[in-house]
């Protein structure tokens, strides 16, 4: 499988963006107990730079969940790991790579209510609305895209393309 060689969104965009999610998010969150939910793995790069342009003071817990395989969303979500920390009276952001189906999210938005945060919110890079077949809206969308298989800045195709510091869009043929 290959990638694009022209970016579907550069590294550039990407960090505009950031800097006005994280400006957003910072004054939302003011005088708040701010945990972020890092949906491993693929969040991971997204995460690290958002929590850099934070202006209010942050912790940070790990999540995983596993639901994909290849390029096709599967029904079936098992959540592999979750906070050890008391969650409780804490604002929780969950921070995700892309919402394509909604499956996924939706069972971690579950598991976290369980948790009994303060408040609970969707931050989501990229955003394909039309795969969706759950309600799931996210608070923060860094970018909507169309029904293409995306990898790079944290994304992978079968482990790889996650280091690459723009989003790319896979050949599948
Ligand atoms: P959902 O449960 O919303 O269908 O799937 C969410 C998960 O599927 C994402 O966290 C991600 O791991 C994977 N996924 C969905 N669309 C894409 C895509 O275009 N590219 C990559 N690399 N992963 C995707
Ligand atoms: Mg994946």
């Amino acid at each position: 499988m290959q990638r694009r060689s022209e970016p579907l969104i550069s590294e550039q965009a990407i960090q505009a963006r950031i800097l006005e999610l994280a400006a957003e998010i910072s004054r939302d969150y003011v005088n708040r107990e701010l945990v972020l939910a890092v949906v491993l793995k693929g969040a991971l790069m997204f995460a690290a730079d958002l929590s850099r342009k934070l202006t209010v003071p942050t912790s940070i817990e790990f999540v995983r969940a596993r639901s994909y395989q290849g390029t096709r969303s599967s029904r079936r979500v098992q959540v592999t790991v979750f906070p050890e920390e008391n969650l409780a009276g804490k604002h929780v952001l969950i921070v995700e790579d892309i919402l394509d189906t909604g499956y996924t999210t939706h069972f971690l938005l579950d598991r976290f209510r369980d948790a009994k945060p303060d408040s609970l919110e969707l931050c989501t890079l990229l955003d394909k609305p039309a795969r969706r077949n759950i309600p799931v809206a996210a608070r923060y969308v860094g970018f909507t895209i169309d029904d293409q298989f995306v990898v790079g800045y944290g994304l992978d195709y079968e482990e790889k393309f996650r280091e690459l510091p723009a989003v790319y869009v896979l050949d599948e043929t």
